[in-house]
């Protein structure tokens, strides 16, 4: 059955709080932006510290975003490239989980941008929120891209799993958590075989954070794990 032949992989922020301090902010990258497959683009992370991939997935009708970036000046540059590669169709948000550098740029879309959060997520934001004072108390130019961070609240919560029609294409969004943290949520882009693990999958250890995504990441394919 349908293997996952691009995944998008993580470097978890928290996981490397200890490396030292990169010569850069960090940034989300938005010229770095590349085609990964037919309806799906990606600015990867490139194992930057703080910064997480950034995903856009358009359909006929609507483009989805998948995570924000550290902090309003990041979401801002994100929503700005959205709204280019969108060209007029609407823009959906959703974050793989509640964390800084996955999702405290969403106050920087706009009021019409529809947000997507599992419920278990949304009731992560105090400690997104905490989080986000920490890496601010570690990081001079964390703190400079944080200042004034908001969590975004979801417009559509759903519990378990939910399907969004962009046009043409569907995508599904799947709460996985607690895992990585207590809100997890996959991204998977089944025309396309493409799959936003978030931090379930990551470069840094550990490598898989759950055992449902090691399912999804690993040798079983989607649909035996949805089994
Ligand atoms: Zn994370």
């Amino acid at each position: 059955m349908a293997l996952a032949t691009a995944l998008v992989v993580a470097l978890d922020g928290a996981a490397l709080a200890q490396t030292p301090p990169p010569p850069s902010a960090p940034l989300v990258k938005v010229e770095d932006l590349q085609r990964l497959s037919a309806h799906v683009q990606v600015i990867p992370d490139k194992s930057a510290r703080l910064v997480s991939n950034i995903g856009f997935i358009a359909g006929s009708r609507a483009v989805l975003v998948v995570d924000t970036g550290l902090g309003p000046r990041n979401g801002a540059a994100v929503h700005a490239l959205a709204k280019k590669l969108a060209g007029g169709k609407a823009i959906y948000l959703v974050a793989t989980h509640a964390r800084p550098e996955h999702d405290l740029g969403g106050q920087s879309f706009p009021a019409g941008t529809t947000m997507f959060r599992s419920a278990d997520q949304a009731a992560n934001k105090d400690n997104d929120l905490a989080v986000a004072k920490t890496f601010s108390a570690g990081s001079p130019a964390a703190a400079e891209l944080l200042a004034g961070a908001v969590f975004r609240e979801a417009d559509v919560a759903f519990a378990n799993s939910r399907r969004i029609d962009l046009g043409g294409l569907w995508v599904t969004l799947t709460a996985l958590g607690p895992a990585h943290t207590a809100g997890d949520t996959i991204v998977w882009v089944e025309d396309d075989r493409v799959l936003f693990s978030g931090d379930l999958a990551m470069k840094a250890q550990p490598a898989i954070t759950t055992p449902k995504a090691a399912c999804i990441t690993g040798a079983t394919s989607w649909a035996s794990w949805r089994r």
